[in-house]
């Protein structure tokens, strides 16, 4: 190790690359090892899976992010607090490999939550990744081209014509809002003979759709899927996912040509296998300055982690603040002050419901806004927390050429 403390971070995601951005490399050197090469701006991902914003648009190779940090692309593996090193596995080449650090930072995010829900890893598909949405976009056209093959059954075609989400959060929403405004704005150009067959449902287990929303949104977002023409089924648990359909806790079959499974999240392998204190979903327990109590050379953010005694959400904005705090902080300590506990400035929430309609839920300003001057917003607020001013570019280039051209249905 040379003269500066090494401050190895395990991820790319919102968490890591805040702090990445803010650190003192003249105090700090810095390594990052992620299986992800790039970070990912998820809150325009339900955008990419039907086109409306491209894939790279919204990612930035993590190479990229600032001169000076050193990047080794794979998964952390094991952690020995004894000895202060880390176990890692190289993504393509599988070739382990050993750090040493003097602070760790745990960033590792977290996994979809199936809950044990038999046939989800084989038949559904999550919505977390860059790769996620491509394979959604593709099974998307898919169903689209097989359903307008001459001679295929009716009922088949009604099975292909179906696309389910499961899971009626933020992202199940925006999810199903896009593919919405797709097959509303894009189908009769593209596939005339499908338009009016093709039908939205989303089922949610619980008796409420967004429930970190306010009461009079969420009321406003149902009357808007309906109005849209999309089934929401609240109140409605899926028992079993099976090839080509649901199976109901009721008994119900309900075919569908795709299934998307947005139930919320559960601990990565990583944050599972460490010997920590967690709390009842599994996250990581830190304290008020995000340090892991038995180990304070170690410290957890984001979505792998929790505050003891003072819970925090699972949210981009959370993991931006935590990652530039633990920035400041870690200047703080190489200066030889102590770093003082960290505060959530909760912003408020923004989710895209269709038709150029937005909700923003802001409790701090007494702000409960929907419709089209919140959509305006809902873009405007994105598009200025994009991270680098390429991504800035190309999302408002996608958003011109979608309106202007409408959606590229093609599949490669
Ligand atoms: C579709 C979608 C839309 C969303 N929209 C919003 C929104 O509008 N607003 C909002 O506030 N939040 C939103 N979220 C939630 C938000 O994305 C997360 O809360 C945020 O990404 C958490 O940041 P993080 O840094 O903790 O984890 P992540 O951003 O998930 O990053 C985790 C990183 O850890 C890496 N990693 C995993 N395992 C290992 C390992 N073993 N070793 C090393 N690295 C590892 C991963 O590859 C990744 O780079 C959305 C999420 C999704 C999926």
């Amino acid at each position: 190790m040379n003269q500066r403390k090494r401050i190895v971070i395990l991820g790319t995601g919102f968490a890591a690359i805040s702090l990445v951005k803010k650190i003192d490399l003249t105090a700090y050197e810095v390594m990052i090892v992620s299986p992800r090469n790039h970070f990912l701006f998820t809150p325009l991902l339900p955008s990419t899976t039907v086109g409306t914003v491209e894939f790279r648009s919204i990612i930035e190779p993590v190479r990229k992010t600032r001169k000076g940090i050193e990047y080794m692309q794979g998964s952390c593996r094991s952690v020995d607090t004894e000895r202060r090193t880390i176990t890692c596995e190289g993504v393509d080449s599988g070739v382990e490999f050993t750090m040493e650090y003097h602070h760790l930072v745990i960033a590792v995010g977290a996994w979809n939550n199936t809950f044990n829900v038999p046939g989800v890893r084989e038949h559904a598909r999550f919505l977390k990744e860059v790769t996620d949405a491509r394979v959604i976009r593709e099974q998307v056209i898919s169903c689209l081209e097989r359903a307008d093959i001459p001679g295929i059954s009716m009922e088949e075609r009604n099975r292909l014509l179906h696309f389910v989400v499961v899971g009626g959060g933020p992202t199940g929403i925006e999810f199903a809002a896009e593919l919405h405004d797709l097959i509303e704005e894009d189908l009769g150009r593209s596939y005339p003979h499908l338009k009016g067959e093709v039908k939205i449902s989303l089922f949610e287990a619980m008796n409420t759709i967004l429930n970190s929303f306010d009461g009079n949104l969420r009321r406003y977002t149902a009357e808007h899927f309906k109005r849209q023409g999309i089934e929401l089924r609240v109140g409605t648990p899926v028992q079993e996912v099976l090839d080509g359909g649901l199976k109901l806790k009721n008994g119900e079959m309900i075919p569908a040509g795709l299934i998307v499974w947005s139930t919320g999240y559960g601990p990565t392998g990583l944050a599972q296998s460490l010997p920590f204190d967690k709390d009842r979903s599994g996250r990581i327990l830190v304290d008020e300055c995000l340090r892991v109590p038995a180990h304070p050379e170690i410290y957890a953010l984001g979505d792998c982690s929790n505050i003891a005694g003072n819970a925090v959400p699972q949210t981009a904005q959370l993991a931006m603040q935590q990652g530039k705090y633990l920035a400041k902080a870690l200047n703080a300590i190489h200066d030889g002050e102590s770093p003082k506990p960290f505060k959530f400035n909760n912003l408020g929430m923004l989710a895209y419901v269709g038709e150029s309609k937005a909700l923003a839920d802001i409790p701090k300003a007494n702000i409960r806004w929907r419709g089209l001057i919140t959509y305006i917003f809902w873009r405007s607020a994105y598009f200025t927390r994009l991270i680098g001013f390429k991504n800035k570019v190309l999302v408002l280039f996608d958003w011109i050429k979608t309106a202007v051209f409408g959606r590229d249905l093609s599949k490669f």
